[in-house]
């Protein structure tokens, strides 16, 4: 897997409190008015390393952050896109059992009625999940976590 971006230390992406928050690459809904279609190519970004998975987590252990909720997944690029499953899914069991307390939001471009039966073991362990496309006809800025990936 690849990713875009990180911030250990993220306010906007999610619900209130300090949260770490993983941009991962490759998405393949091609949306109407994405604003993240440089995120589209699974190889865009850099390489999700084993350095970059423990660093993850020890940011969510680390007791200097106040009020740190817990981990966001999310695009553009899509966690929960078949290329990138085994490394989300290893990540997210590693904050499971290792950050306890924090919780994991994820946001993807996939309906969840529909999801695979791989998808669905990630989402099992996710505490909150925002799916679907992005619909630019259904765009509203008002939004809090919805409407935008
Ligand atoms: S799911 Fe998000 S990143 Fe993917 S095409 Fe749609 S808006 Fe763009």
């Amino acid at each position: 897997m690849n990713y875009l971006n990180y911030y250990p230390v993220d306010v906007v992406n999610g619900p209130p409190g300090t949260r770490c928050t993983l941009f991962v690459s490759g998405c393949e809904h091609q949306c109407r008015g994405c604003y993240n279609k440089n995120t589209w190519r699974l190889d865009c970004g850099h390489s999700f390393t084993q350095e970059m998975e423990d660093k993850i987590i020890s940011d969510l252990n680390d007791t200097r952050i106040k009020r740190r909720g817990g981990l966001s997944l999310s695009g553009g690029g899509d966690p929960l896109h078949p290329a990138n499953l085994d490394a989300v899914f290893k990540l997210v069991r590693r904050v499971r059992s290792e950050c306890t307390g924090k919780d994991i939001w994820l946001w993807t471009g996939y309906v969840l009625d529909e999801l695979s039966e791989a998808q669905r073991e990630v989402v099992a362990l996710v505490d909150a999940l925002v799916d679907g496309k992005f619909v630019q006809e259904q765009h509203d800025p008002s939004l809090v976590w919805r409407g935008k990936c």
